[in-house]
Parts: C-alpha cells; sequence; structure tokens
C-alpha cells in the first residue's frame, strides 16, 4: 500500500509527466473508481479541463484542475496512477484513463478495486479528517510531545492514525520504531521526552530516505513511470520476520497489533 514516500514519489512523476496537459476526456470502465459530487458528470467535467499543477497530501495524489477543482486519488492496497503514450501497452487493471490532448495518458489502474478518484469542486472541504503533515514546518518534536501526552494508545497505532499524522503506514511506522529503539506496543503517553524526540526524528529520517529512493516495492506499488521503488532493499525490520536485527544481531519478530503485521526487536526496541 503506497505510504507518504510512494505517494510523494508518485506525485514528482505525475508533475513531469502530466502538469500543464489539457484533457480530452475520460474513459471510466469501472464507475465505482472514479466519483463526483451528486449531480456532476465525472466525465462531463473533467473534459476540456487542465492540469495546474500536482501534490501530496497524506497518502493521496491530488491534481489541481484549472477551474479549480481536484482529482484526489487514493491508492489503498494495490492502486497506480501510470502516465503513458498512446504506443504504450496498458496497464493491467486499468479502470479508469485520463486521455489528454497529446495523445498520451494517465491510467488508474487497481487489480482489488478499492482505490479511488474523486473529483472534488472547488472549495469543497475534503481532507479535513487528515491530521498534520509529517515533513510540514508544523510537525516539530514540541508538537509531537503534545499529540503523544496522556495517549494510552500503543505508539504504533497512533503513528498509524491519519486523522493525527497523515501518511505513514505501516511500512515507515515499523521502521521507525526500530529506529528510534522503542517497543511498537508502549503507550503513547508513557514515552519520555527523549524518547519522543528520538521517535520524531526516526519518522522524518525514515520519510525522507524513503523518498530519496523513490519508496519501497514491497507489494503492487510502482511510480508514475510504472518503475518500482529502491527503499525495500533497505528495510531494517518490515517484512524480516526471524531474520537477524541490523542492530543487535537477534531475530526480528513478528507479531500482531492493532490487526496489522508489526515488525521489531524484543532486545533492543523497549
Ligand atoms: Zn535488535
Amino acid at each position: 500500500m503506497p505510504e507518504l514516500p510512494e505517494v510523494e514519489t508518485i506525485v514528482c512523476g505525475l508533475r513531469r509527466g502530466i502538469v500543464g496537459k489539457a484533457i480530452a476526456r475520460a474513459e471510466i470502465r469501472l464507475s465505482k473508481m472514479a466519483q463526483a459530487a451528486p449531480n456532476v458528470s465525472f466525465e462531463r467535467a473533467v473534459a476540456g479541463e487542465k492540469v495546474a499543477g500536482v501534490r501530496r497530501r497524506g497518502k493521496y495524489a491530488v491534481i489541481e484542475l484549472g477551474s479549480g477543482r481536484a482529482l484526489v486519488t487514493s491508492f489503498r492496497m494495490t492502486g497506480r496512477l501510470v502516465v503513458s503514450s498512446a504506443a504504450d501497452c496498458e496497464e493491467r487493471g486499468t479502470h479508469v484513463v485520463l486521455w489528454f490532448t497529446d495523445g498520451s495518458r494517465l491510467s488508474f489502474a487497481d487489480i482489488r478495486t478499492f482505490g479511488r478518484m474523486r473529483l472534488i469542486e472547488p472549495r469543497q472541504p475534503w481532507d479535513r479528517d487528515l491530521g498534520i503533515e509529517p515533513l510540514s514546518s508544523g510537525f516539530t518534536p514540541e508538537a509531537f510531545i503534545g499529540m503523544l501526552s496522556g495517549r494510552r494508545t500503543p505508539i504504533k497505532a497512533l503513528l498509524l492514525d491519519q486523522r493525527r499524522i497523515a501518511g505513514i503506514g505501516n511500512i515507515y511506522a515499523c521502521e521507525a520504531l526500530w529506529e528510534a529503539r522503542i517497543r511498537p506496543s508502549r503507550p503513547a503517553g508513557a514515552l519520555t521526552k527523549p524518547a519522543v524526540r528520538r521517535l520524531h526524528d526516526a519518522v522524518v529520517g525514515v520519510l525522507n530516505r524513503a523518498i530519496s529512493l523513490r519508496g519501497s516495492s514491497v507489494d503492487d506499488y510502482v511510480d508514475a513511470d510504472g518503475l518500482p521503488g529502491e527503499y525495500q532493499d533497505v528495510l531494517s525490520v518490515y517484512g524480516r520476520g526471524g531474520r537477524p536485527c541490523k542492530r543487535c544481531g537477534r531475530p526480528i519478530v513478528r507479531t500482531v497489533l492493532a490487526q496489522r503485521g508489526t515488525w521489531w526487536c524484543r532486545a533492543c526496541q523497549r
């Protein structure tokens, strides 16, 4: 499932690939995948629109259109947004295609069909439930200490809560907790201030390093050019059950926390 670094990588590719292009038409083959406000026709609304910009919010890619509307895409498990020329083969599992006037296209593919592309009207609030961006200037160690204070939620569950911090999923929650040497089940409010500062640095560091390697392709993720990321090769704990901890050599364990597989080191995460 694409998390912040993967979506950031997709968004960078989309900026290169589609900004400035005009949409000739939308082709929707599976109607639930392309949604619009009641009484708005997705196809009619986007035809003739120009792509003004592309940005990321949490795990969503936001394609800003010239009219002030936006196309907000959630990838869920297996969603992909791939830019291709008319001559390229079609991405497997394509359900929505935006055809541009130059003949190129943006394909929204999703084998499991949980992803969505939503057409948002100008000034329509859609991200009110999303928390702070962890790579924004507002996400300071002090803000993080305040967020965790008094909370009994396991720290890993809190990291995954999109209403608090937007964009962190299972991979980077596991990785950041390992890097900060914090046991995933620790109640968030019980962490010492130095531990919260370590975790803050680990979250920011892990996300930035993953962006620099264009994300992790542990499942189906590919970027906007259809290429996999490289961070899966340097993961410290995620998916490494039974293999030695890169810090202490003891085996990494997999437990289940908040219904999610959780990889960590019993010896050096406390
Ligand atoms: Zn260890």
